[in-house]
């Protein structure tokens, strides 16, 4: 298994057996508002990575987390009167409920900075010990000067680096360039914690840095995100990282999701076009947005619109579809070679192109391509079995799709349905057979005419 590296801007291998654990951490969100579409790319790409990994037989251990300690937290929970790990909860539960819907696979751990503080402030004091960070009377800065390959992941110049260290001013930075491991407690800041240098807390990047060694180890097998936390944010966990360890890599692998587009243009509520983990829970079906969002190469942008989202819609009642016809084949039969073919072709260009650094949309291609070589309606019973076989190590363990549809209507009811529509038909009531056609079909029944008669099957 290789995949695209950010760092080498190379492929790397995946060096392990299966059995093996292996581990990444993936930074999550700062929970001071809602969870949005862009939030859902990231998850989804991280978690056809987990579920890849673990049918290809490896022990995934994911680390994620929260960063519930920040400004906007803090100015938030000003704002509104309450505490600012309270506020940080609430959309904490509500992502978590998005995860849900999302059938995202949990992770191994969700950590919150709020919970790691001694952690954090251990590490600290070892990087001011080794010489890599300074205290000062407006908190504890990361001495760039003193790590010599900063700016490696970037490939940012010098000039580009000042510019992004503006930023954060401070009377107090050596360098334009350090950036605070730990905030000096500003008169109306609502949390803090006593340390070596005050009363305060961690700045932003620490935290990965801490987490990442608590909870998977030094060093990660690969390192996650969205492509806009390379700069600053994971150049700078690199620096903290290798700086404490003494050596490098801090993570063998950086993988980078693309940025999410809603109709061409960057998601911003100033823009009107922000798409929140509610509106999405009310509005999208999650199978759909599954394959909207993982059908195109996790490292490419997005561009969501109403109009892909309709056709993902549709591809994906035709692949449910395709699967519930399946259960209709009753005749009796072996698995004639071709077939087995086909689908043996379909399995191994599926796995390849997922090996190939998580080519998603070469892998949904290669299930397109298998069934439809392979009308349901040709197939005997034996053959239909392995192509269920197929699409559920397809579609439902690695693309992580809901294939069975909840029995909201009793069969037995959709069965008599059915046949009444059927007399309806014979005695040329058309319009009456089509009005319940429709009804059946607004509760996920699709019904076939056939010369044999009519059938339906759930969507
Ligand atoms: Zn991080």
């Amino acid at each position: 298994m290789r995949f695209y590296d950010t760092l080498t801007r190379d492929y790397v291998e995946i060096n392990k057996r299966p059995g093996d654990k292996v581990v990444g951490y993936v930074c999550g969100l700062t929970p001071y508002d809602e969870p949005h579409m862009g939030h859902a790319r990231t998850a989804l790409v991280f978690d056809l990575l987990h579920r890849f990994l673990q049918v290809r037989g490896y022990q995934p251990i994911l680390i994620s987390n929260f960063t519930d300690v920040d400004d906007k937290i803090i100015e938030r929970s000003i704002q509104k009167g309450i505490h600012p790990l309270a506020l940080a909860e609430q959309y904490e539960r509500l992502y978590y409920r998005f995860l849900d819907f999302l059938n995202v696979k949990p992770a191994y751990i969700y950590s919150r900075v709020s919970q790691v503080i001694p952690d954090i402030i251990e590490v600290i004091e070892k990087l001011i010990e080794k010489g890599h960070a300074y205290a000062t009377p407006d908190g504890v800065y990361f001495s760039v000067q003193s790590f010599p390959s900063y700016g490696r992941l970037s490939k940012r110049s010098e000039e580009d680096l000042m510019v992004g260290a503006r930023v954060e001013p401070s009377p107090y930075k050596k360098d334009p360039r350090d950036f605070a491991l730990w905030k000096a407690r500003k008169p109306n800041e609502n949390i803090w914690w006593k340390s070596p240098w005050g009363e305060g807390r961690p700045g932003w990047h620490i935290e990965c840095t801490v987490m990442s060694i608590k909870y998977g180890g030094y060093p990660l097998d690969f390192h996650g995100g969205g492509s806009d936390l390379v700069f600053p944010h994971h150049e700078n966990e690199i620096a903290q990282s290798e700086a404490l360890m003494g050596y490098g890599p801090f993570a063998k692998v950086w993988l980078h999701s693309g940025m999410l587009r809603i109709r061409g243009e960057e998601m911003h509520k100033s823009l009107g076009n922000f798409i929140s983990a509610t509106d999405i829970m009310q509005r999208y079906e999650p199978n759909a947005l599954r394959y909207l969002l993982l059908s195109v190469y996790y490292r490419d942008e997005v561009n969501f619109t109403e109009d892909s989202y309709e056709q993902a819609v549709q591809t994906v009642n035709n692949l449910i579809g395709y699967r519930a016809r399946l259960d209709l084949v009753h005749t009796e039969g072996d698995i004639r070679e071709g077939v087995q073919a086909v689908i043996d072709w379909g399995l191994r260009e599926f796995n390849e192109a997922l090996e190939d650094d998580l080519n998603s949309a070469k892998a949904m291609a290669a299930i397109h391509k298998t069934i439809g070589q392979l009308p349901a309606d040709e197939l005997d019973k034996a053959e239909a079995q392995e192509l269920k076989a197929f699409l559920k190590y397809t579609l439902e363990d690695v693309f992580g799709f809901r294939l069975e549809k909840s029995r909201g209507v009793d069969d037995r009811l959709i069965a008599d349905l059915v046949e009444l529509r059927s007399r309806l038909r014979q005695e040329r009531r058309f319009e009456v057979a089509d009005m319940l056609r429709q009804v059946l079909g607004s509760h996920g029944v699709v019904i076939e005419d056939t010369r044999e008669g009519s059938r339906w099957y759930r969507i």
